[in-house]
């Protein structure tokens, strides 16, 4: 088990340095916005950081409206989007912050992906969950997503590669709904399209082992999930696999973790009839709706 680390953002010291000596006018400035590092509660080391932690929450809150929209909206079934939560919400409990809000949200899209916006919006399309057989399959998925958000991954990028001009946008949606609309648009593509780096993928591989097995989950569901994944060929989802030219390497370092950490998973949770009678029974139904609604209205129009 990792040692829990107090997550705090602090401004680096040579930085905090510089700027207290050359620039006291400027370092109010850039204290205000909050440029500055950031301890990883995972890995305990510094990141750089342009968003303060209690941002995160304002921009999850924010852009994830615009994320479902763009992704098909919510897939309309109760029991299938509790299952979700309440999986989710395993893993939640025991992560390293524990202290936000998380969701965990079904769309309604064929692509096969799952990723997390800042401040614990994690969402999962139908496409990937189609793919899925159990309950831990599930489960390694969310708690990967978990990672990035504990460890902020999808802010640390903004931060880098999106940086002010995102501050900006979110800034501007909370106040002015119209003017932020393109604004908010443009950014949630952005967001869609940012890759973790791999060191990044790795730590949420092995940080995502970890807390599905504190939340009960047989950690051979990452297994199974990364070879579904790497059968799939060209829709393996971007999330998972852009930042990972090899994925055999991954399912093998994935492997060895299990079995130096996690050798006996006697009586861990697989969970793969809950996980039929939950969600795959329920995307056929919707499919099977669709294709005679479909099928009805072609012949309507002949
Ligand atoms: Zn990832």
């Amino acid at each position: 088990m990792e040692n829990v680390v107090v997550f705090k953002q602090k401004v680096c010291f040579g930085q905090k340095y510089m700027l207290e000596k050359l620039f006291p006018a400027i370092l109010c400035v850039v204290t205000c916005l909050c440029t500055g590092c950031a301890v990883n509660p995972l890995t305990g080391s510094d990141e750089f950081m342009l968003l303060p932690v209690e941002q995160d929450v304002e921009i999850g809150k924010a852009y994830a409206p615009q994320v479902e929209k763009h992704l098909g909206g919510r897939i309309d079934n109760d029991t299938l989007q509790e299952y979700i939560e309440v999986v989710g919400d395993k893993i939640a409990r025991i992560c390293h912050r524990a202290d936000i809000e998380y969701h965990f949200t079904a769309l309604d899209h064929k692509s096969v992906n799952a990723f997390a916006l800042p401040g614990g919006y994690i969402f999962i399309t139908r496409g990937m969950l189609e793919k899925l057989q159990t309950e831990a399959q599930l489960a390694s998925i969310l708690a990967h997503e978990v990672v990035h958000v504990v460890a902020r991954d999808t802010a640390n990028v903004i931060s880098k590669e999106i940086g002010m001009t995102l501050l900006f946008a979110a800034a501007v949606i909370p106040t002015s709904p119209s003017a932020g609309a393109v604004m908010a648009a443009q950014v949630t593509r952005q967001i869609l399209g940012l890759r973790y780096s791999r060191k990044a993928e790795r730590e949420a591989d092995f940080g995502g082992l970890t807390y599905m097995v504190r939340a009960g989950y047989d950690p051979s569901g990452m297994v199974e999930l990364m070879q579904t994944l790497e059968s799939i060929g060209n829709d393996r989802p971007p999330e998972f696999f852009s930042s990972h030219p090899s994925p055999e390497n991954r399912i093998t370092y994935i492997q060895r973790r299990i079995e130096q950490r996690y050798g006996d998973a006697s009586g861990l949770r697989v969970g793969r009839e809950e996980y039929e009678r939950a969600v795959l029974s329920h995307l056929r139904a919707l499919t099977k709706t669709r294709s005679r609604l479909g099928a009805g209205k072609a012949r309507r129009q002949k």
